[in-house]
């Protein structure tokens, strides 16, 4: 039997068909640019204003795309997704709030996150953004320090913040590694990515002797990033670790490009789809072809890269459930995907947003607007929830 995405029985089975019908409802206001320009303007005007809508936001927006508002609550929706074959990433969705005091809370939290998952027998992963527990200023400014004229970065201040940065990190790290559970590190815009990297590497080469638990973040549509994957990779072998490599396209494409035309310099983000697409299979069969030093992680909706992957992997004689190679959607999308393939046997999650629903609404907005700025994905969504309500319709 091959791979295919066709069957929606399959990748709906988990969903009433009520939840479909507000699946369907939600998803068609997300493909409309806007529609969400107002409702990321409106609905936190409503709930500072105290308004009565978080038993509305609760059933739909929260609900198809959330976890649930505690660890306690995402376990339910875990358990559901881990008696279809689905893993699970736990990713605390709360936008990052500056100061030190709030950087220590992250952290606290993502430990809790971290042995919370290793009740669990479907979490391999726990998600984690820097910015969640480092100042965006200051990572703006190590971002720039290498390209400082002398080199060096000269301020104390600085030098000590970023220490705490990294303790905070190794004091995650240190957990993962004794509950083995895998860190998967995001990756942001450019001009804070530096930093970012710079860290994982260090991280991957304490934490990744015998096996990954540090994951860095690829971001394919930027036009420097397969090179940089395999210079990675060509550190991990000249320092004697392995590399752990989070595929994904990424998500700043416009902030990005508008950014460098703002500011005059070249936009970092490749000239059309088709060249990050090149790009992001061709990352994809490099990490397979050095399998024994590169465990991976795809992070796409994209159907024919994951077919493609797939084929790679059947090409290579890499069995279906290969313990290094992980595919992962996001939750409350590309079900067709994740179901589909947690039927043949492959290593497949959903990443899982979970937090208060006050908290997780502005991070559920940013994901909205992100959405509506990808041309296809929504309305592929929204054929295939049709084909589904049609197909038990008719039955
Ligand atoms: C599990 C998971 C984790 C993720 N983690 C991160 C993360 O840490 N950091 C991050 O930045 N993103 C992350 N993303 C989002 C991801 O980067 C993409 O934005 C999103 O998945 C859409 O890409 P795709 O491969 O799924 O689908 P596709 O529809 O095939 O690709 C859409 C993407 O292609 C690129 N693209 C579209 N048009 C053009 C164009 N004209 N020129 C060049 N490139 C173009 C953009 O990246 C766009 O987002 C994550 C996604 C998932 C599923």
């Amino acid at each position: 039997m091959s791979l295919s995405f066709e069957n929606t029985h399959n990748a709906f089975a988990y969903k009433s068909t009520s939840d479909l019908k507000k699946a369907k409802f939600l998803i068609s206001i997300i493909q409309s640019p806007i529609m969400v320009a107002l409702a990321t303007k409106l609905t936190p005007v409503f709930i500072k204003l105290g308004l009565p809508i978080n038993g509305l936001l609760r059933s739909t927006v929260f609900k198809q795309f959330v976890g649930g508002e505690t660890l306690e609550e995402s376990a339910r929706t875990s358990k559901l997704l881990g008696s279809y074959g689905v893993q699970v990433i736990l990713d605390y969705g709360v936008e990052a709030k500056e100061g030190e005091a709030n950087f220590d809370i992250v952290t606290e939290h993502i430990i809790e996150e971290i042995d919370f998952a290793a009740t669990q027998n479907n979490i391999p992963f726990v998600s984690v953004k820097l910015t969640g527990i480092a100042s965006h200023k200051l990572l703006e400014n190590l971002n720039e320090a290498p390209r400082l004229r002398s080199g060096v970065h000269d301020s104390e201040s600085e030098d000590a913040a970023w220490q705490r940065v990294r303790e905070r990190m190794v004091a995650i790290c240190d957990v993962a590694q004794e509950k083995g559970i895998g860190i998967l590190l995001d990756a942001e815009e450019t001009w804070i990515q530096d930093p970012i990297d710079r860290l994982a590497i260090e991280l991957m080469s304490i934490y990744n002797k015998e096996k990954v638990i540090v994951y860095n973040t690829y971001q394919l549509y930027r036009n420097d990033r397969l090179h940089f994957l395999q210079l990675s990779h060509r550190i991990s072998k000249e320092k004697n670790f392995l590399l752990g490599a989070k595929l994904v396209r990424g998500a700043y494409m416009e902030k990005e490009r508008a950014r460098a035309q703002k500011n005059g310099y070249p936009s970092p983000i490749h000239i059309d789809k088709e060249s990050t697409d090149k790009d992001f299979n061709a990352a994809a069969l490099y990490c397979l072809e050095n399998k024994e030093t590169i465990s991976l992680l795809l992070a796409t909706h994209n159907e024919k890269s994951n077919l493609q992957i797939a084929n790679n992997m059947q090409q290579l004689g890499i069995p279906n459930n290969s313990h290094q190679i992980h595919f992962s959607q996001l939750y409350g999308m590309g079900d067709h995907i994740t179901f589909n393939m947690a039927i043949m046997g492959y290593n497949v999650s959903k990443y899982l947003p979970y937090g208060p629903i006050n908290e997780v609404i502005p991070y559920l907005m940013r994901r909205a607007e992100e959405n509506s700025s990808v041309n296809g994905q929504t309305n592929n969504e929204l054929l295939l929830l049709k084909k589904e309500l049609k197909r038990r319709k008719a039955k």
